[in-house]
């Protein structure tokens, strides 16, 4: 029996440095609501991901949710169908209505040519996702949001630890979200960060973080209830895991970068597989290893069988087209995302994660040469 290849694998510290890190709680009792650790957490961050400010998180989702909240929008987002179910739940959830821009074919990322013939005079924000790290068209995307004074946020999930032209991913917009979730490039157990550029518009992401209360935590009577808010609150423990993992995380991306060189050589010239071109001035963090199945001699799908007959999983990501999900169903017609659709149909992602053996990727890779001639 060969042994299981996941597609991802949680990267984690030490035993003793994660004990070592946890063990004031023990004198503390402090295990949550921006405990020590939340808050040299969010210090460490800053630093890292070079951005003024940061709010930390339950998880990804409802970090976008609360970043929608605080930002008080009314009307309609223009956002793109290439992502997660969770970047359209996140506008519906705000009481907002998605309405769907295409994907460009270079790098999947929302298409800026066509968001100007969206907008409309109920349009509020722009929410795009820098797809496996592949990073939106952010200055074009910045002119046009200017021009039309609508808000920018990123769902950044996929792009943590990245620059552009040596700037951090996170600057771009009025908020990026980045999730830590266990799968993640860089993981807190679950837990999501928000990097946020203007301090007063986003006053009360904190605040709504905590069921809206506002004041002195547990100070009789000087609290008051100033927002509908949530508890999305990241944990001591889950910020102990990300304190740890942030000290190997560039090591961590360098191991990931010499496994997707690897993949890139092998599998460059194979006839019917398209590989992303690395955009250029983007540090990437190589939290997915993407391939487009297009033309090849078997399907996306049969490829993915193929590899699992292997106990490989691989997978589709992103399916199906947002759009398309049966929550939304007869709300919108697929002609308006045409690329998008094309590309739920033909992408997926091989196993990615700092301690994939490189003999691993070679077998991964001669399966995947071989199923030309399944
Ligand atoms: C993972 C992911 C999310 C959701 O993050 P969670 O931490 O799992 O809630 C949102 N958007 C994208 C693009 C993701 O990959």
């Amino acid at each position: 029996m060969q042994k299981n290849i996941p597609v991802t694998w949680s990267s984690m510290p030490t035993f003793e440095e994660y004990c070592e890190t946890i063990r004031p709680l023990w004198d503390s009792r402090w295990l949550t609501g921006r405990g020590a650790l939340h808050r040299e957490f969010e210090e460490e961050l800053k630093k890292y991901m070079q951005v003024p400010n940061v709010a930390l998180f339950a998880n990804g989702h409802v970090a976008l949710e609360v970043t929608l909240q605080t930002a008080a929008l009314k009307g309609e987002v223009i956002t793109s169908p290439f992502t997660h179910i969770s970047t359209s739940h996140s506008i519906v959830r705000n009481g907002l209505t998605p309405v769907f821009c295409d994907i460009n074919e270079e790098d999947l990322t929302i298409d800026e040519t066509k968001i100007e013939s969206l907008i409309t005079d109920k349009t509020c924000a722009i929410v795009a996702t820098h797809v496996y790290g592949y990073v939106c068209h952010v200055e074009a995307i910045e002119k046009i949001a200017k021009k039309h004074g609508l808000l920018v946020v990123y769902d950044a999930a996929h792009a943590f630890g990245e620059t552009i032209n040596g700037v951090g991913v996170g600057n771009f917009g009025d908020a990026s979200m980045f999730s830590t979730h266990a799968t993640k490039v860089f993981q807190t157990i679950e837990g999501g960060i928000v990097s946020y550029n203007d301090k007063e518009r986003f006053a009360a992401i904190e605040q709504i973080t905590n069921f809206g209360i506002v004041g002195n935590f547990g100070v009789a009577g000087k609290d008051t209830i100033e927002y509908v808010g949530t508890n999305a609150r990241m944990n001591e423990m889950e910020a102990a895991m990300g304190l740890c993992n942030l000290r190997h995380i560039d090591e961590e991306i360098a191991k990931r970068k010499v496994l997707a060189d690897r993949y890139t050589e092998r599998l460059s010239d194979v006839k019917g597989l398209r590989l992303l071109k690395p955009q250029q001035g983007v540090k990437y963090n190589y939290a997915y290893y993407p391939v487009i199945v297009d033309g090849f001699t078997i399907s996306r799908d049969e490829l993915i069988a193929e590899l699992n007959k292997h106990s490989i999983s691989a997978r589709r990501y992103f399916y199906p087209s947002v759009d398309s999900a049966e929550c939304y169903e007869g709300k919108y017609s697929a002609e308006n995302t045409p690329v998008s659709h094309y590309y739920a149909d033909r992408a997926m992602v091989l196993p990615m994660y700092a301690d994939l053996p490189m003999e691993d990727v070679d077998r991964i890779c001669d399966i995947i040469i071989g199923g030309r001639n399944v």
